[in-house]
């Protein structure tokens, strides 16, 4: 009998929002987890301080004396602080977080134990890392791993254990994480667009790619969420049928949030507060029981740490509090699934945003500069892009009605529409003096004012120009941010180089003055880029044919998607910046498609079991239900027994037709998936889970839904949509 369900939804009956302190002003909790500058200045050597602040400024190498003094002043500070061990903590390819913890303690001869953290341990350690995906980088040239400290993210605790973020690379120093890309791509953008802004102002030093995600994510009591084995195993539901009540009355969007939910916020961003991770907003999403988390955005390779670090800890949280997070794409369908905006700008050491307008016509022309060449850069790159938020789960976002389409395009809004058609008209060469002021007047001088009543909003475009910064929306939810701010700013990067040499060239070769060469090399990118730009309903049919006019790419699967990683195009951009080089990325590509290919065989698995282990019994035993009473009925009626028991016979063919299609649709599957996976060469394997063996789950799941719908509610096992997603 299905006691499971029943005992869950009983047990939800009794849950209280859990009970939670905190002082008065929350700034007093902030960062105090964290070995910051605060935290620096106590425990470190005044040498030691120093060193770690320029290493954080300039990347310069900290020399291996002083990080004995810099590991000494870091244990003290965390064993005040109640830690008992210490861990290099970092992204692998998996998508998750992964640290080994070490105790500080050390035996001393015979005589004794002491509490002890080397210099070397805190820079360099050897995790047993054989078995995260290395997409045979370490297979092919040296057994080994190691991570290595980034002190350009702060160390932390959590629970008793001193976490150092790190990098994770082959011994032959190739990636084997998300990290590394990033800082290298990082450092790209920081030259590219420190070179550009000078342009502007010969006082820029240095430019910091910002990053400000919003993380979606849905809660389902945990005890509800136990009942599903696909949520518990595969993070979303394979099966289902729809509510009566879903989102169609958009109740739940900014509605009040509920008290158990608000409790786990409280709880999240106390600890979150605690890390140093700055959270500011949140309210309820669209779908029920679906929320969202923002911070104030932070330096790129900080947010990106912020946010694999808020996952983790997302979910440990949510124990206390009987939820289990789920952070997959689309947990359940026809209801709203999860995205992640990575919303992006650049901002200069001298403090100014270089995506916010300013208020001179200077000020002004280097914005339009770096927005045209944003622009620029997404129209070459859109496939690479595309490529970089692919993923099983995000597959089914994208396109779905609630996210955009897999076709990446720009939206800008009407205003920066029409300056871009005004500079398009710039005369080819000098610029009479008539000309520069008109356009000083007219133009470049009119963007603070427009944008300051820009509320023109799209939200279904890709990624769209928000003010002062682009919201790249199309990211998942479960997505490391790390790879998509790579290419981003990779991107960018080599269109700045290019942009700087040739309005160099036209400075030198054509005795141009510097803005003349501006707005001429602008004028070409706003004509090269123009196919990029879409401001209509990016969710609407026209535009999938309209895109495909222009020949922007519309990858909807992960297999297809990927292709963009290992293109010519993609291993020239990469290693000529020194990001990323060929055999990186065709690791990458080959451990992308491991992960889909395997997700695709777990779901496969899963919904097999539950299709022929959980549904067809349930049918089978509510189906002789009827046969017993069919069968009574002809003992009480005789030859009339047909009259009543019309209804009965109907409901008994019709769970017999539905058991037959479930049946043969998992035989057909599970014959799909033995092909499948006798194919050696991962692309194609990817492709064949993709195409062969994922188009049955539709078909196995429309059966199960429809007997959902069929069998008595006491029988059926499996906790339903209504109780998921309206108990809370
Ligand atoms: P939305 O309407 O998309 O929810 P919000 O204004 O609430 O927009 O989201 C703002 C997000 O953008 C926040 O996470 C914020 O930190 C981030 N953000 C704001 N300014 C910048 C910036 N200059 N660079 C990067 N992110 C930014
Ligand atoms: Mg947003």
């Amino acid at each position: 009998m299905s006691t499971l369900r029943f005992e869950a939804l009983k047990e939800i009956f009794n849950r209280k929002p859990v009970k939670i302190e905190e002082p008065a002003r929350r700034s007093e909790l902030f960062g105090t987890n964290v070995f910051n500058e605060t935290s620096m200045r106590q425990y470190l050597t005044k040498e030691a301080y120093e060193n770690v602040m320029e290493a954080i400024k300039t990347g310069k190498k900290i020399d291996r004396r002083i990080s004995d003094h810099i590991s000494t002043g870091m244990k003290e500070w965390a064993i005040s602080k109640g830690a008992t061990h210490y861990t290099h903590w970092f992204q692998p390819l998996t998508g998750t977080t992964a640290e080994k913890h070490d105790a500080f303690f050390e035996t001393q001869g015979d005589t004794g134990a002491i509490e002890k953290f080397g210099g070397g341990a805190l820079v360099q350690q050897e995790p047993d890392a054989s078995s995260f995906p290395s997409g045979g980088i370490r297979n092919t040239f040296e057994a080994r791993g190691y991570t290595a400290w980034d002190p350009t993210s702060p160390a932390f605790i959590w629970g008793t254990t001193l976490c150092i973020p790190t990098i994770f690379v082959s011994y032959t120093g190739e990636a084997l994480d998300y990290k590394t890309p990033l800082l290298r791509a990082l450092q790209s953008v920081d030259h590219a667009a420190t070179a550009v802004a000078k342009y502007f102002d010969k006082n820029v030093t240095k430019v910091t790619a910002t990053l400000g995600w919003e993380q979606e994510y849905f809660l389902i009591d945990s005890a509800l969420a136990a009942t599903r084995p696909d949520l518990s195993l595969a993070g979303r539901t394979l099966l289902g049928h729809s509510p009566a009540k879903g989102q169609q009355l958009d109740d739940h969007y900014f509605g009040s949030i509920p008290s158990r939910v608000l409790a786990y916020m409280r709880d999240l961003e106390i600890e979150c507060m605690k890390l140093g991770i700055p959270v500011k907003t949140r309210h309820n999403e669209v779908a029920p029981n679906q929320f969202e988390l923002a911070p104030i955005f932070e330096e790129g390779n900080l947010a990106v740490d912020h946010n694999s670090l808020l996952m983790d800890i997302m979910s440990k949280i949510a124990e206390k509090h009987s939820f289990k997070v789920v952070l997959h794409e689309k947990p359940f369908a026809g209801i709203n699934g999860s995205g992640k905006h990575n919303n992006w700008s650049l901002a200069t050491d001298t403090g100014t945003n270089l995506l916010a307008p300013g208020s001179t016509p200077m000020k002004n022309l280097q914005f339009l500069t770096f927005f045209i060449n944003i622009l620029k850069a997404v129209h070459d790159n859109e496939e690479l892009l595309r490529a970089g938020i692919a993923s099983a789960s995000n597959d089914h976002r994208l396109g779905a009605q609630e996210a955009p389409p897999a076709i990446i395009s720009a939206f800008i809004g009407s205003q920066l529409t029409e300056v871009l058609d005004e500079l398009e008209k710039v005369t080819d060469g000098k610029l009479s003096p008539k000309e520069k002021t008109e356009l000083k007047l007219n133009v470049v001088g009119k963007i603070p004012e427009i944008l300051l009543d820009n509320t023109d909003r799209n939200r279904t475009s890709s990624f769209a120009f928000t003010g002062n910064k682009f919201e790249f929306r199309a990211v998942g939810s479960t997505a490391n941010c790390g790879n998509p701010m790579t290419i981003l700013n990779t991107i960018l990067a080599k269109q700045l180089n290019e942009f700087k040499k040739e309005v160099d060239a036209l400075i030198k070769g054509k005795k141009m003055k510097k803005d003349d060469a501006i707005f001429n090399v602008l004028r070409e990118y706003i004509k090269q880029s123009k196919n990029i730009r879409f401001e209509g309903d990016g969710y609407g049919e026209e535009w999938q044919k309209e895109a495909k006019r222009r020949g922007l790419s519309n990858n909807k699967t992960t297999p297809q998607a990927l292709k963009a990683l290992i293109s010519e195009k993609t291993i020239s951009l990469f290693s000529d910046l020194k990001v990323m080089n060929k055999i990186e990325l065709e690791a990458r590509h080959e451990i992308q498609l491991e992960d889909y290919a395997m997700r695709i065989q777990i779901e496969g698995r899963i919904l097999g079991d539950i299709a022929r282990n959980h549904v067809i019994p349930t049918a089978v035993r509510y189906q002789n239900i009827l046969i017993e009473n069919v069968e009574g009925l002809k003992h009480i009626y005789n030859e009339d027994f047909k009259k009543h028991s019309n209804e009965q016979l109907d409901l008994i063919e019709q769970i017999s037709a539905h058991i037959a299609k479930i049946n043969s649709g998992v035989k057909a599957m599970i014959e799909a998936r033995k092909v499948a996976n006798k194919i050696d060469d991962a692309e194609k394997r990817a492709f064949a889970y993709c195409d062969e063996v994922k188009p049955y789950f539709d078909e196995i799941r429309y059966h199960c839904d429809k007997l959902e719908l069929l069998v008595d509610d006491e029988l059926w096992p499996l906790t339903k949509y209504r109780e998921l997603l309206f108990t809370r």
